[in-house]
């Protein structure tokens, strides 16, 4: 088993009962070592069901590094879905859903675990815009609350260009706000090259999703397409150069969302983690 304090240990997003990403005994199986969670559904959010998936973690020798949060009625159907439904962004959502983040910070502070990811949406590319405004007092709400509980806030990249996003993390101008990287969202969304990006972000980077896809022939109006790691338009030897510049040491997070089949899982993971062993054994 690779020792908690390794650099660049692997990680795969996982769920309690979500239905999403990689199962537990799958992650087990292949020798993974830590996972990004999707938060589980909320009457699955209690100090009990916490417990006993600490417990079952434990016995699997898996820590959960971040707990990502997720909203009823998100949907990632297409470009304009998402910017109609998914985070902070949309309004008639806005309130209740910022209470919730909080509410899943809490959870996740019962887990033992002190970063939480969220997608905020697509935040507006004009900082005078009064959704701007009010996503800077909502996110700087979000992070003193996360602060309290001894927590980073860590926001998804892909859905807006890399100058925006620093531009709304000087506005938010929290020290508890962070970035989790995700490579492949750059490409899906259109939102610009992804190395560049993660060069300009350095530091801010504290958490990665190990992702990859193809550029659509119209970026930004519709999709990319979500890929196997290796397949796609991301440079991982590059990337992992990349974060050895930036001083980036965590963990490196796979994200595949494809069918919870044993079988299918194992073999697509498994290939993800031999490519970015070999990737890591040569730098
Ligand atoms: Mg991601």
């Amino acid at each position: 088993m690779t020792a908690m304090n390794d650099k660049w240990p692997i990680g795969v997003f996982a769920s309690i009962d979500a239905g999403l990403g990689v199962r537990l005994e799958v992650a087990h199986e292949l020798g993974v070592p830590t996972i990004h969670l999707h938060t589980p559904h909320v009457g699955s959010r209690t100090p009990q069901r916490a417990a006993e998936f600490s417990k079952r973690l434990a016995e699997l020798g898996i820590r959960t590094t971040c707990v990502f949060a997720g909203f009823e009625g998100e949907s990632y159907a297409d470009i304009p879905t998402v910017n109609m439904t998914v985070g902070l962004v949309p309004r008639e959502t806005r309130a209740a859903r910022t209470a919730e983040l909080k509410a899943i910070a809490d959870f996740a502070r019962t887990l033992n675990v002190d970063v939480v990811g969220v997608h905020l949406g697509f935040v507006p590319h004009d900082s005078s815009d009064r959704d701007y405004r009010q996503l800077l007092d909502l996110t700087r709400d979000v992070c003193d609350h996360c602060k309290r509980n001894r927590q980073a806030l860590h926001l998804e990249t892909g859905q807006e260009p890399v100058d925006v996003l620093i531009q709304f993390l000087n506005d938010v101008g929290r020290d508890n706000l962070f970035v989790n990287f995700d490579p492949a969202n750059m490409i899906l969304y259109g939102a610009g090259e992804p190395l560049p990006a993660l060069e300009a972000l350095g530091s801010r980077v504290r958490s990665v999703h190990c992702k990859d896809a193809t550029w659509s022939d119209r970026p930004g109006e519709t999709w990319g397409r979500e890929v196997p790691l290796g397949e796609g338009d991301v440079d991982f030897a590059a990337f992992l150069k990349t974060l050895k510049r930036i001083g980036y040491d965590g963990p490196l997070t796979i994200e595949r969302e494809i069918p919870q089949e044993p079988e299918r899982q194992k073999a697509e993971i498994g290939g993800a983690i031999e490519l970015l062993q070999r990737l890591k054994s040569k730098m």
